[in-house]
């Protein structure tokens, strides 16, 4: 196991409130391939580039079979993906934290798979589905998802059905913004842990920033350094699944000498 450095030890023993982000890192552990990046997928940088453009709103609205064919590829690969070590840490420490949220950049649902509840999906979710034409919505069983040929189609309208993601051009969904908002902006947590996400977009970055800013502990895990990582106070190297557990530990162990310290003497 790795170990966890005892200065960090200590300061999580005044940690009340957490807030995480994750990104494509922690997916990728559980053998996902990215979804932004899903030029990765394919060993051929050209077919890469018109699988991104397969992804995109625009696509889906002119020729919606070549995006779905584009999903079910991505499914294919992540096919049997479980969470890992990473995501039930990260689900454990929801039950022990007073204050609790995670935003994930990954469509994939693996969080709420390993039992997280308070959590901000600003990308959407892949394995769900809605109408374009009427209101229906829906989890898409995920064989459909793995045999389609072209777009599923509404049992309601027969419209065309989307993922609930986030398209390559399109805009992020407003409740998950304002959720975004409230958790990190708001109330911004005692403890803010970034992992497996490079940061890339503004709307990750913000909220290091302003947890640094207030004084709040800034951790990073990711196994290389990133675009956020000067503003990590620490900065531990290595996955998700092998740093989160030991983190937990810490963080569990330093709650539970407390509650030792407050019971009856
Ligand atoms: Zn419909």
């Amino acid at each position: 196991m790795k170990s966890i450095p005892q200065e960090l030890v200590e300061r999580l023993a005044s940690v009340r409130s957490i807030g995480v982000i994750t990104g494509a890192g922690i997916s990728a552990e559980s053998g996902i391939p990215t979804y932004r990046g899903a030029g990765g997928l394919y060993d051929d940088p050209e077919e890469g580039q018109r699988a991104i453009e397969a992804l995109s709103g625009e696509t889906l609205l002119k020729d919606p079979d070549r995006t779905w064919k584009v999903l079910r590829d991505i499914a294919r690969h992540a096919q049997g993906a479980e969470p890992n070590p990473g995501h039930l840490a990260l689900a454990e420490w929801e039950d022990r934290a007073e204050r609790f949220a995670l935003l994930t950049q990954n469509v994939d649902g693996l969080h709420h798979q390993a039992g997280s509840r308070n959590v901000i999906e600003i990308h959407g979710n892949i394995k769900r589905v809605n109408c374009l034409r009427c209101s229906y919505q829906e989890a898409l069983p995920a064989k459909a998802l793995l045999n389609l040929e072209c777009a599923p189609k509404c049992p309601d309208c027969q419209g065309v059905l989307r993922p609930k993601a986030v398209l390559f051009g399109e805009m992020l969904p407003e409740e998950a913004l304002r959720r975004l908002e409230e958790e990190f902006h708001r109330h911004v947590p005692d403890l803010l842990l970034l992992v497996g996400t490079t940061a890339l977009f503004p709307y990750i970055a913000f909220p290091a920033q302003i947890a640094r800013a207030a004084g709040s502990l800034v951790v990073e895990v990711n196994p290389e350094d990133t675009d956020v990582t000067y503003l990590a106070e620490f900065a531990l190297r290595g996955t998700a699944g092998a740093l989160l557990p030991p983190l937990l530990a810490a963080f569990g162990g330093v709650a539970q000498e407390k509650g030792q310290a407050q019971g009856p003497k």
